[in-house]
């Protein structure tokens, strides 16, 4: 049979991630010094693990309600109420309220159905570029277009560049701060302008928070900050009323290194989330259910250590490639976007392919963007293989 003939066109339009070639390339290496990988180092917190195993044993192994696991929709409408100060009810309650929550199968499952259920054929959404890699596929295969919104060289997705590309094809406009994959974090005036500009033109404000944990101020002067001694990074979801306009997105998987547990929710407009558990129910069901059981026990958990541990990191990352080349700060997450000197006369790619034959693995700036200029390295690895690292990239440059 002439299967070709039969595979939609939505999936043979899709090329393979240019990471993956990256890392086809990376596995004849017999001791590469990774720092492309995407997710945390560090081992999960026990009570998680042990959560997730009670789940196991208490028999939670079957289907949740569609939106989530009660008692894990209950401790995040709370976490929500004290964090942004949202009001918000469990999806399907009974007189609830306007604004709701739902949890999903990663971050991955949330925006896949904000996509599916936000766009038509021909509609527009503004995606930043560089961006996360999924955004601008998530786009087509709903049959829509992505119109990336230059954000070089400083990487802010702010209102004054997002303004001139809205048009009345326009559904949303996608946030993503901390950003994948410069660790770029906008600041609370930005992320009000940006507000302001979408809740003016009537489109809704999708905020990736996935990194929002991971954040690296330079003095805590947030209140939530001190109290927990963790760093929060400003979002738009914080500001007054924004319930209305913001669809928050966050995720368990980065924060609390259970990125295979495939854990994430969102919140925001009912008449939103609501469809979105419409499609949630023909497609994903729900997310894992004892996993969920899991999830309930990550917001008591105490990421300072790591976090701490990361900024240690970052300021080696900015204070190395610093001596080199421009790179802005990552205020969160944990990845810097570094530019290829000029003078090396070289792309991200053909940097990235040199960087292998020293044993050294980043992800080339043109698997996040139209432009192939920068190069990625993840810094969520040991000190001393981050060292190691940079001490190649540098010379590398310096040379
Ligand atoms: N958004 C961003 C910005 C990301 O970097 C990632 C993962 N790298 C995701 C979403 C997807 O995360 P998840 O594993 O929770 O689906």
């Amino acid at each position: 049979m002439d299967t070709q003939r039969l595979i939609a066109k939505r999936a043979r339009d899709l090329h393979e991630s240019g990471i993956r070639r990256i890392l086809g390339m990376a596995s004849s290496m017999s001791d590469p010094i990774n720092l492309s990988i995407g997710q945390p180092d560090f081992h999960v917190d026990p009570a998680i693990r042990a959560a997730a195993c009670a789940g196991i044993e208490e028999h939670r192994n079957g289907y949740t309600l569609t939106q989530g696991d009660g008692d894990l929709l209950a401790r995040t409408a709370a976490y929500l109420g004290e964090d942004c100060g949202w009001k918000v009810s469990a999806h399907g309650a009974k007189n609830g309220g306007e604004t709701t929550c739902m949890v999903t199968s990663g971050t991955s499952g949330a925006l896949t159905l904000a996509f599916l259920a936000l766009l038509d054929p021909g509609s527009e959404c503004i995606i930043p570029d560089p961006y996360f890699v999924s955004y601008p596929h998530l786009a087509t295969m709903a049959g829509a277009v992505p119109v990336a919104c230059d954000t070089y060289p400083d990487f802010r997705l702010t209102a004054a560049r997002v303004e001139p590309m809205l048009t009345d094809k326009t559904r949303f406009v996608l946030l993503n701060s901390p950003s994948n994959p410069a660790g770029v974090v906008l600041t609370k005036r930005e992320c009000a302008d940006l507000l302001d500009l979408c809740r003016s033109r009537g489109v809704l404000l999708i905020s990736d928070e996935i990194y929002d944990e991971f954040c690296y101020p330079e003095a805590k002067t947030d209140r939530m900050a001190a109290r927990a001694d963790v760093a929060r990074c400003p979002s738009p979801a914080r500001l007054p009323g924004a319930e209305e306009t913001v669809l928050l997105i966050r995720g368990f998987g980065k924060t609390y290194g259970v990125t295979g547990w495939r854990l994430g929710y969102v919140a925001g407009p009912r008449a939103v989330v609501s469809e979105m558990a419409k499609l949630q129910q023909y497609t994903f069901v729900c997310a894992p259910s004892a996993l969920q059981r899991g999830a309930i026990a990550c917001f008591d958990a105490d990421m300072g250590p790591h976090v701490a541990e990361y900024k240690r990191r970052r300021e080696l990352v900015v204070e190395r490639l610093g001596e080199v080349t421009e790179v802005p700060t990552p205020g969160g997450a944990f990845y810097a976007f570094f530019r290829v000197p000029a003078r090396m006369r070289m792309t991200g790619t053909q940097f990235v392919e040199k960087a292998i034959e020293r044993q050294v693995l980043t992800i080339p700036g043109a698997c996040f963007s139209g432009r192939d200029t920068h190069v990625r390295l993840s810094f969520a690895t040991a000190m001393r293989n981050l060292e190691r690292g940079l001490d190649v990239l540098v010379e590398m440059m310096r040379a």
